[in-house]
């Protein structure tokens, strides 16, 4: 069974949304020359990292609403790699989406080290197609899932269908096609995203 780490490096210097220097995270060792600990300080949504409701409205649901079951399951990785700038109902049509699925965006970010201003996301249309599918849920290899859209509708619309958000993928090596998917957050509560491993398995069944 091939098992495929699509989860991107935490580590001081990464690349960090708008390459704010707030949102790095930050290790510091401790060491009594015997015994070593670091204290580990970092924004909830640095690297590859899932979205709860609140993030984009007060009003909504922290991170321990969503379950773990919507988490691990089969996935679908599109191959967008051709798409500039907003990916957009038209780009998504040519895909088999179905109601409940879990889709993975793969496009041009995967190739990238650096945080780029112009990065591909998920336009306005692109996500209320994906709302009135109904899917599960939506991986990005971008830091965020839109970019510059005032008012935030993509998230919005993505939310508003009860639709999970997973933001920082890493899907250079992986080719379109369907896996199993392992997204597993830390057990956070009462906040606005949670940092997570995932994985994707070439096997569809275990
Ligand atoms: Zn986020």
């Amino acid at each position: 069974m091939k098992m495929h780490d699509v989860t991107g490096t935490i580590f001081e210097g990464m690349a960090v949304y708008k390459d704010k220097p707030e949102k790095q995270p930050k290790m510091n060792p401790q060491t009594t020359g015997e015994v070593t600990e670091t204290q580990l300080e970092m924004n909830v949504h640095t690297g590859t990292h899932i979205d709860a409701p609140r993030h984009m409205m007060m009003d909504g649901e922290t991170f321990e609403s969503i379950s773990l079951d919507k988490l691990v399951g089969p996935c679908k990785v599109l191959d967008l790699t051709a798409a500039e700038n907003g990916i957009s109902k038209a780009d998504l049509k040519r895909f088999d989406i179905q109601q409940d699925d879990f889709i993975l965006l793969k496009t041009k970010n995967s190739f990238e080290e650096n945080f780029n201003f112009d990065f591909v996301y998920l336009a306005e249309d692109g996500a209320a197609y994906l709302s009135e599918l109904g899917i599960r849920g939506v991986g990005t290899d971008a830091l965020g899932i839109e970019r510059s859209q005032e008012g935030h509708p993509t998230h919005k619309a993505l939310f508003a269908g009860g639709i999970i958000i997973i933001e920082g993928l890493r899907l250079k090596e992986v080719e379109q096609g369907d896996y199993f998917m392992v997204a597993a957050p830390l057990k956070l509560t009462g906040t606005d995203a949670s940092p997570a491993r995932v994985l994707l398995f070439d096997e569809l069944h275990f």
